[in-house]
């Protein structure tokens, strides 16, 4: 009866080692996984109904525009003439093509992460 059971002894301890031998390697995969996604942008998209309810513009003098924004930052590209863009309640202003593509995965500002929300759109009025 002992005799017998040895071996299976041996067999579950022989697992045992393969199991912790194994099992630190994974969990490091996992901290690595985990910390990995906590680096990852969150995805927060501002709601369609607030995009659409943000000021669209077009250009129609470009020596209006304050020096220093005269370029969309999200495309880097400057401001032409009768162009549309949305002016945000931070007043920075954007290209509206790009500005609700960014929409689509963030609800702040790109430039100054101001947070856009229905408050602080109706701030605006
Ligand atoms: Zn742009
Ligand atoms: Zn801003």
């Amino acid at each position: 009866m002992y005799a017998r059971n040895s071996p299976f002894i041996h067999i579950n301890r022989l697992n045992n080692d393969a199991i912790f031998s194994h099992h630190p390697s994974g969990l490091e995969d996992l901290l690595m996984h985990l910390a990995q996604r906590m680096h990852e942008p969150r995805v927060n998209p501002l709601n369609e109904n607030l995009v659409s309810s943000l000021p669209e513009i077009t250009i129609t003098d470009l020596s209006k525009i304050p020096a220093g924004k005269n370029e969309c930052v999200i495309c880097l590209t400057k401001y032409e003439l009768n162009e549309k863009a949305i002016l945000l309640p931070c007043t920075d202003m954007f290209h509206t093509e790009c500005i609700k593509n960014w929409f689509k995965n963030q609800n702040s500002c790109p430039l100054c992460k101001f947070k856009i929300n229905e408050r602080t759109i109706n701030g605006l009025n």
